[in-house]
């Protein structure tokens, strides 16, 4: 089959093609499937879920926990690498030693409505801390908040805006705004990557899913599929460890290269960051090694993809009264910006899934 048919338009025909996907194995391999229901609907009324499949020895204590979705609108990435892998060689690749767990959207809500974030604004990859205690402290975003979100999207005010964010890149450097941007912030509701001030919904379906579903484990090899940074099509593993680390060690052992650590002075492309999803599992199951890594699928240039964040922010804060051909053209950019509708992407996308799914099965059932 042609690996571009595996990738969907959106949530709803992903989720239509991974619960197929799923059904088409029930009669050759131990598969199991879970849906857990969210409470709102999709822009078409469709309804919106996290579904879990389970495949493979069910008492299998060595597990591969693939996700998608943290961020909405990138699910349909890993939409696409869970439908081809289920529909491909999956399964006959799969020791009796391991269990794989696949987690087809984890944020279905901003997957549905063409968004990175939850249905509350809150980026959920930096909602995953402690929320009784004090957040970390981001100084940088309060100085550009009203110019990265200005009052109106078109026009003087919205160029005078840009020119300060590119003052400041000058006189700061760009990874200083990048940090800025997109660290991370618990100030501003109604801002750009807003980590949230309580557990959403999403965080607690996480935390559910590990306790009831992924245990019992005695390792976790945790793949979270994200898009938007890097170069176009490629993967590359982020791990919020320190490269002289022992976890960082471990992923090495498992992928071999294109690793990179966003601990600060790492070279990523990445910010460092707090409240990340994987900081559930060790929580959750304090039993289980966890091995995890970020597969960021690079699109377009960091501009461009902040640049549709902004203008999706802008939106959502200002729904009535926007031009509906402005409001289009916005959400057009948002999903191409973290989704291209390209062949030659989708294909890199893919290959490269199926190898570190491969490479992590491998590493898990060899485990000594
Ligand atoms: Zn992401």
């Amino acid at each position: 089959m042609d690996v571009v048919h595996y990738f969907p338009k959106g949530y709803a025909d992903g989720r239509g093609k991974f619960l197929e996907a799923c059904s088409s194995l029930l009669d050759h391999a131990p598969i199991t499937l879970d849906s857990i229901s969210h409470p709102l609907s999709g822009p078409d009324g469709e309804a919106l879920a996290t579904d879990i499949a389970v495949i493979g020895n069910p008492a299998a204590k060595r597990v591969l926990l693939l996700n998608t979705a943290t961020h909405g609108t990138e699910g349909a990435c890993g939409s696409g690498c869970m439908i081809g892998w289920l529909r491909s060689v999956g399964y006959a690749e799969l020791p009796t030693n391991v269990r794989v767990v696949l987690v087809h959207a984890i944020n279905p809500h901003g997957y549905a409505y063409v968004r990175r974030v939850t249905e509350d604004n809150v980026d959920l990859n930096r909602n995953f801390l402690d929320h009784d205690q004090p957040y970390p402290e981001n100084p940088g975003y309060t100085g550009i908040h009203d110019d990265l979100i200005p009052a109106k999207w078109v026009g003087p005010e919205r160029e005078a805006a840009d020119q300060r964010l590119v003052a400041y890149a000058d006189a700061q450097g760009a990874p200083a705004l990048q940090a800025a941007i997109s660290g991370g912030q618990y100030t501003h509701p109604d801002g750009l990557f807003f980590g949230g001030n309580a557990p959403t919904w999403s965080n607690l379906t996480f935390r559910d899913i590990l306790r009831t579903i992924v245990a019992p484990a005695e390792t976790v090899g945790f793949i979270d599929y994200h898009t938007g940074l890097g170069p176009y099509g490629t993967a590359e593993l982020i791990s919020g460890f320190p490269v002289d680390s022992p976890e960082f060690g471990r992923l090495v052992e498992w992928y071999g290269n294109g690793l990179a650590s966003s601990a600060p002075g790492g070279a990523s492309t990445s910010s460092s960051l707090s409240g990340c999803i994987d900081a559930a599992i060790p929580q959750e199951l304090p039993d289980a090694e966890a091995v995890v890594v970020t597969a960021e699928y690079g699109t377009y240039s960091v501009k461009r993809v902040i640049d549709a964040l902004r203008g999706d922010t802008w939106l959502a804060n200002n729904r009535d009264g926007v031009d509906p051909e402005l409001a289009a053209a916005i959400k057009a950019e948002v999903r191409q910006a973290l989704y291209p509708d390209e062949r030659d992407w989708k294909e890199l996308v893919y290959l490269r899934s199926r190898q570190l799914i491969r490479r992590a099965i491998q590493a898990l059932a060899e485990k000594v």
